[in-house]
C-alpha cells in the first residue's frame, strides 16, 4: 500500500498570482472556513470574533433561513424547524432515516429520488439544502473576511464517509455556490495542520471526539507521504453523550420527572453541556437550572464526580482504538504521535486515558475545534495552485471492499478495504452460456463472500459481446476510485472493445453504524461464509456441466451415441439436477463426477470428431512435421 505523490493535471497556475482558497470542516455541531494568509493559517471569525459556526439552520415562514448561534438560541423555543446533526443525514435514503429519526425531534416526508425530506415552516428541505445553507454562511465570512470570491475550497468528511454521503456533501457545496478542489478526509486534515507530512518518519493515531461522533485513524508517514492504515469509530459517541450523562445527573439531583416539556429538555442539556466544558478548566462547577414556571435548582458538580460519570464512555473509545491498531497490524507501543482533535477532547479525562492507552505525548498545541479547518486550508492552498513546488495530494482509504457479482450468488473482490485511494484495478471475466452476447454486472460493497450479504451498490449490462462458447470471451471490468472516494466501473470485451461503465453514486448511503455492522458480521462468519462459497461454486460447477451436457446433445447426439450410453449419461444428468440446488457441496461434487464418467465416452468421440472435421478438405501431409 505504498503510496505516491500525485499532482492534479490543469490545476497549477502562475505562481505570483495568488488565487483565494478556504478549507472547510463542515462537522456534526459546528463547522469552520481556514485560509492561508501570508502564509499564516488560521481559521477565520465572523463579526463577533467567535470562530466556530454551530451547524444549525432554523427555517422560518416567509424569511430567509438563519444559520449558526442565532439559531441555535432558537432550538429551545422553535425545536421543530430548527435543524441541527444534519450530518448524520447526509446521503441516507428514507429507510436510514426512519431508524435515526426516533431519536430525532423533526418531521420527515419522503422526497422524490428517495431523499428524505425535513417539513419546516419554511418548507420541506432535503439535508444536502440545510448543509448548503451552513456552507453558504461559510464562504460569505470567507469573501468578507478576505476580501474577494473563492477559487475553491477543499471540504473535510469522515474517514468512513462512503460514496453517498461524498456525493452529498459535494452537492451541498455545489448548490452554496462553491468550487470543490477536493473532499479530504479529516484525520488526514489534522495531521497535515501539525505539519507531520515536514517531519520524519512515523505512525500517527488521530483520535477524535466531537458532538455525536468518534473517529480514530492511523496514517504512516512514509519519505514525506502520508498513509492511512487504517479506520474506526463509533458514530453514536461523542461529547452529547457526555452531556446526557450530566443531565442525568442533574435530574436526579434536582428531582426532575421524565417527559418534561421540550423547552425544559433543552435547558436541561445546555446547563449540563455548560458544567462539562467549564470543568475542563475548573475542579469544579456551579449548575445553575432555570425551568418552565416552576422552582429553579442550583448545584455543585466536581471534576471527580463528572470523571467518575463519564469514564464508561471515555473508554468505550478505547475499543475502535484497539481495532484501529489491529487493523493496522501494528501495536500501541508502534504510534508515535497521537493528534487530539475535537471539541470533547479537552476534557482532562479523555486526554489522560488517551496518553495512557497509546503510553505517549498527545499533540493538543492546536486548538482540536479548529485543527481540521486548518489542515484543510493547507491543502486548499496547494491545489489552488498557490505553492507551485510543493504539489502533495493525500491518499485515503475506502472503508469497504468493492467487488462484482460472480455465477452463483458469491462477490469477487476487486478492491480490497482500507485500500488506499486513488485507486484502479482491473479483473477479467468470462461468459457462463456459449453464445452469449450480453453480461449483467452487478457491483457489490462489503466483505463477505455471499452477495446477499453484502449491499448493493449498482447493477448495469454491457451488451455487443461477440457470440463464442462459453469461457472464449474475456471481459476486462475496471474498478477506480477517484481522490474524493467515488467509483466508477468500466466493463470491456477485449477482442471487439465494447464497453460499458457506469458512475456509482447509490441514491442513499450506508449508515456508518451499518459499516460497523458489516465488518463484524464478515469476522465472526468466516469459517460459514467458507462453506457457502464452496456449495455455490459446487452449484456453479453443476449448472456449467449440465449446460455443456445439453448443448452437446442437441448438436450430435444421434450420430455418436447409442441408446444405453445414451440413457445412462441422461439418468446421472437427472441425478445431478435433483441435488444441484441442495445445500452439500459434497453430494454436488459426486454427482458432477458421475456425469462425467458417464460421459466420458462420449466426449472423446466428439473430441475426436471435431479433429476429423477440422482436418476435412486437408491433406494428411500438411500436418506431417517438417
Ligand atoms: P463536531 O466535530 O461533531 O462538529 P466539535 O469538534 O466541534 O464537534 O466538538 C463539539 C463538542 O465538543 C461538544 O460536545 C462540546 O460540548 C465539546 N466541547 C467544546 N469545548 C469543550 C470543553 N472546553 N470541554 C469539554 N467539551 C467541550
Ligand atoms: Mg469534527
Amino acid at each position: 500500500m505504498a503510496l505516491l505523490q500525485i499532482s492534479e493535471p490543469g490545476e497549477s497556475t502562475a505562481p505570483h498570482q495568488h488565487r483565494l482558497a478556504a478549507g472547510i470542516d463542515l462537522g456534526t455541531t459546528n463547522s469552520l472556513v481556514a485560509s492561508v494568509r501570508s502564509g499564516v493559517t488560521d481559521t477565520l471569525p465572523d463579526k463577533d470574533a467567535r470562530h466556530l459556526l454551530p451547524s444549525v439552520v432554523r427555517y422560518r415562514a416567509d424569511a430567509a433561513p438563519v444559520v449558526g448561534y442565532q439559531a441555535l438560541a432558537a432550538a429551545t423555543e422553535d425545536p421543530l424547524n430548527t435543524i441541527a446533526s444534519v450530518k448524520r443525514l447526509m446521503g441516507r435514503g428514507v429507510e436510514d432515516v426512519k431508524t435515526l429519526a426516533e431519536h430525532l425531534p423533526y418531521e420527515f416526508v419522503p422526497g422524490s429520488s428517495g431523499m428524505p425530506l425535513l417539513h419546516t415552516a419554511g418548507g420541506d428541505v432535503s439535508p444536502v439544502e440545510v448543509s448548503a445553507e451552513i456552507l453558504r454562511t461559510l464562504k460569505t465570512r470567507a469573501e468578507e473576511s478576505l476580501g474577494g470570491e473563492l477559487a475553491g475550497v477543499v471540504v473535510t468528511v469522515p474517514a468512513y464517509f462512503d460514496d453517498a454521503q461524498r456525493q452529498a456533501t459535494k452537492d451541498a457545496a455545489r448548490l452554496a455556490g462553491l468550487k470543490v478542489l477536493r473532499l479530504l478526509n479529516e484525520p488526514t486534515a489534522a495531521a497535515v495542520a501539525y505539519g507531520l507530512d515536514q517531519g520524519g518518519d512515523g505512525i500517527t493515531a488521530i483520535y477524535d471526539l466531537g458532538g455525536g461522533t468518534f473517529d480514530v485513524s492511523i496514517l504512516r508517514l512514509n519519505k514525506g507521504v502520508f498513509e492511512v492504515m487504517s479506520t474506526a469509530g463509533d458514530t453514536a459517541l461523542g461529547g452529547d453523550d457526555l452531556d446526557r450523562l450530566v443531565a442525568d445527573w442533574i435530574m436526579q439531583q434536582a428531582g426532575m420527572q421524565a417527559g418534561a416539556s421540550h423547552v425544559d429538555m433543552r435547558r436541561l442539556m445546555l446547563a449540563a453541556r455548560t458544567a462539562k466544558e467549564a470543568l475542563s478548566e475548573q475542579t469544579s462547577a456551579t449548575v445553575v437550572l432555570e425551568l418552565d414556571g416552576t422552582a429553579n435548582w442550583t448545584g455543585e458538580l466536581t471534576r471527580d464526580r463528572l470523571d467518575e460519570l463519564i469514564a464508561p464512555l471515555v473508554e468505550k473509545t478505547l475499543g475502535p482504538c484497539r481495532r484501529a491498531l489491529r487493523d493496522a497490524g501494528i501495536r500501541a507501543g508502534d504510534v508515535q504521535s497521537v493528534v487530539m482533535v475535537g471539541g470533547s477532547t479537552r476534557v482532562p479525562l479523555v486526554r489522560e486515558r488517551v496518553a495512557g492507552f497509546f503510553k505517549t505525548e498527545l499533540m493538543v498545541d492546536i486548538d482540536p475545534d479548529r485543527v481540521v479547518a486548518v489542515g484543510a486550508a493547507i491543502q486548499a492552498d496547494i491545489l489552488a495552485g498557490n505553492k507551485p513546488d510543493s504539489e502533495m495530494l493525500l491518499l485515503d482509504v475506502i472503508p469497504l471492499s468493492l467487488g462484482i457479482e460472480t455465477m452463483g450468488g458469491l462477490s469477487e473482490k476487486i478492491i480490497q478495504r482500507n485500500s488506499t485511494i486513488p485507486t484502479a484495478r482491473a479483473q477479467e471475466f468470462t461468459t457462463f452460456k456459449d453464445g452469449q452476447t450480453a453480461m449483467s454486472l452487478h457491483v457489490v460493497q462489503g466483505e463477505r463472500e455471499l452477495v446477499d450479504d453484502c449491499r448493493s451498490l449498482a447493477r448495469f449490462e454491457l451488451r455487443g459481446i461477440p457470440p463464442m462458447v462459453a469461457g472464449a470471451a474475456r471481459i476486462k471490468v475496471t474498478f477506480q476510485v477517484d481522490a474524493d472516494g467515488l467509483l466508477s466501473v468500466i466493463a470491456e470485451e477485449q477482442t471487439q472493445g465494447v464497453t460499458s461503465s457506469i458512475d456509482v453514486k447509490p441514491s442513499y448511503g450506508l449508515s456508518d453504524n451499518e459499516i460497523e455492522t458489516m465488518l463484524r458480521d464478515s469476522m465472526d462468519s468466516a469459517a460459514g461464509d467458507r462453506d457457502q462459497r464452496r456449495l455455490r461454486e459446487e452449484q456453479v460447477e453443476a449448472d456449467r456441466v449440465l449446460e455443456a451436457l445439453h448443448s452437446a446433445l442437441a448438436s450430435d447426439a444421434d450420430e455418436l451415441l447409442g441408446d444405453a450410453e445414451r440413457a445412462s449419461i441422461d439418468a446421472a444428468a437427472q441425478a445431478l439436477a435433483a441435488v444441484r440446488r441442495g445445500d452439500d457441496y459434497r453430494e454436488i461434487k459426486r454427482a458432477i463426477a458421475a456425469v462425467e464418467q458417464a460421459s466420458s465416452g462420449y466426449v472423446e468421440r466428439r473430441m475426436n470428431s471435431s479433429i476429423r472435421s477440422a482436418m476435412a478438405g486437408h491433406k494428411v501431409d500438411e500436418f506431417k512435421a517438417p
